[in-house]
């Protein structure tokens, strides 16, 4: 697009934007701090048959928690198996120190810049899904200093409580899922932006994340598969406590242990939608059949609004596509050994086992996850420049997933307008972060019991 047919988009996006949020406004009224059904006022504290719907991390997570406080679990899920679709192809960063909401002052403006040129980390394609306009509408009004510092900092706390209960789970019931506890790079590639960087991480070192500043020398040492690359990189920001692991290999052995315990998976079974009484949801229409339970748990990822606007729970999530390669090492000898991101093409790379990771990429594509070669060239390059020897780049598998984003970057938790049907979904971009966070605060509010963090800013009403 022409830089004058760019200043013709903005001027229409803020008119359907504008007309897109009056609509919803008026017809759904706004997620808000506060809690009209406030949790535990369910009068049913005692044991309940809680129904999950989908099977993907956040899902899980929170039938695994839901079954350790002794609840009846059913896990709904239309794949052939758990963490079938965006929990299986991520980075696997479990990464407070990558807390940072994507609706910042920087995007707007980085948004308008997708439409000109050709950016390889972020493609915003037009689309005649209004909800794509009323949703960036959202997020743009996300998009200032205060808000973003306000957003990122809840994020910050539910990311770490969420690695906190993670390591809760392993320690009690050990899962292998290719953990490497050795931290992340967050590396830049000249002084200025490394000094921006550093003093950006500011704010969540203010909230307790620890940091560590390294030179190129020090980078190397910490990580000598990244010698080729030394000249490169002018430094990074090292969170020595971010973590990574397979989120499907962890979301598929805690499947397992729910069904030791007696909980109940139905795969290939597609939820159609709902039954309600009143203020109650009473079962679920699926393939398979209605499904009936005491409580219901909305972890759909981005597919959650698709059904909750059936019965009047609108929630403004939107799928922000992302792309993964998964390199086998076979035998290479400098895989990479801490997870690292490029900040600069915004890369990020993962070591899980005898494989590598590589996700990049925030496109609007609605629903879409097909992919082709092109779509993976650029962080293909950008990871084989990094890492020469790090793995066989010619058997790469390729995938594309969908991030359930909000325009806040929080996902939803609590009630709307269905007293039994709690939501637990828009996790956006680090969702297996938040995952094990969310599932017990999730259990916490199912069960009546206050959160163990505050929940302000992050209940929905
Ligand atoms: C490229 C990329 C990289 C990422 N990297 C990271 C990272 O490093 N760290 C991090 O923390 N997060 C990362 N994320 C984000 C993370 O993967 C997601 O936030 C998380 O997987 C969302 O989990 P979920 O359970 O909400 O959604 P999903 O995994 O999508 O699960 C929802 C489930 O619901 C099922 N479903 C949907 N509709 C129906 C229906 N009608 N009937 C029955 N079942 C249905 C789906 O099949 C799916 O299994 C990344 C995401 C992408 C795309």
């Amino acid at each position: 697009m022409q830089p004058n047919g760019a200043v013709a988009f903005v001027f229409l996006f803020i008119y359907i934007g504008v007309d897109t949020l009056l609509r919803q406004t008026r017809s759904t009224g706004k997620i808000s701090q506060g809690n009209a059904l406030r949790p535990g006022s369910n009068e049913n504290k005692d044991i309940m048959k809680v129904i999950v719907l989908g099977g993907g991390v956040v899902g899980v997570t929170t039938a695994y928690q839901l079954q350790k406080d002794g609840h009846e679990v059913v896990i709904i899920e239309r794949q052939p198996v758990v963490a079938g679709e965006t929990s299986w192809g991520n980075a696997g960063m479990v990464a407070p120190g990558h807390s940072f909401v994507w609706s910042s002052p920087k995007a707007p403006m980085t948004l308008l810049k997708s439409l000109v040129l050709k950016d390889q980390a972020l493609r915003f394609r037009f689309s005649a899904d209004p909800r794509l306009y009323s949703w960036s509408w959202l997020f743009l009004m996300e998009c200032t200093a205060e808000k973003a510092r306000r957003n990122t900092l809840l994020k910050h706390r539910l990311a770490a409580y969420s690695q906190k209960i993670l390591q809760d789970v392993i320690a009690e019931d050990p899962v292998d899922y290719d953990r490497n506890v050795r931290g992340i790079l967050y590396f830049h590639r000249s002084q200025e932006a490394l000094d921006r960087g550093v003093a950006h991480m500011k704010l969540l070192e203010s909230d307790g994340q620890l940091i560590t500043v390294l030179d190129r020398n020090q980078v190397v040492e910490l990580d000598p598969s990244l010698a080729a690359a030394k000249d490169k990189i002018a430094g990074a920001i090292h969170c020595p406590t971010d973590e990574t692991g397979d989120s499907a290999k962890f979301t598929r052995a805690l499947a397992e242990k729910i069904l030791a315990r007696g909980g109940t998976i139905l795969t290939d079974t597609t939820i159609n939608g709902f039954e309600t009484s009143g203020q109650d949801v009473t079962g679920i229409a699926t393939s398979k059949g209605l499904i009936k339970g005491d409580a219901y748990v909305l972890a759909l990822g981005s597919y959650s609004p698709v059904l909750s606007r059936q019965i009047g729970v609108n929630l403004p999530i939107y799928p922000i596509k992302g792309y993964s390669l998964t390199i086998p090492i076979e035998g290479q000898p400098s895989p990479p050994n801490v997870a690292a991101v490029d900040e600069h093409n915004l890369v990020a790379v993962s070591r899980f086992g005898d494989r590598i990771r590589v996700t990049a990429t925030a496109e609007f594509a609605g629903f879409d996850t097909s992919h082709k070669p092109s779509d993976f060239a650029f962080m293909k390059r950008v990871t084989q420049e990094l890492y020469p020897a790090g793995g066989n780049y010619d058997r790469a598998e390729m995938w594309a997933g969908l991030r359930p984003m909000t325009p806040t970057n929080l996902p939803f938790f609590g009630r709307k307008k269905y007293r039994n049907l709690y939501l637990n979904t828009g996790h956006g971009h680090i969702g297996w972060t938040m995952s094990h966070g969310s599932a017990r605060i999730t259990a916490d509010l199912i069960a009546g019991r206050t959160p163990a963090i505050p929940m302000d800013g992050l209940l929905v009403d």
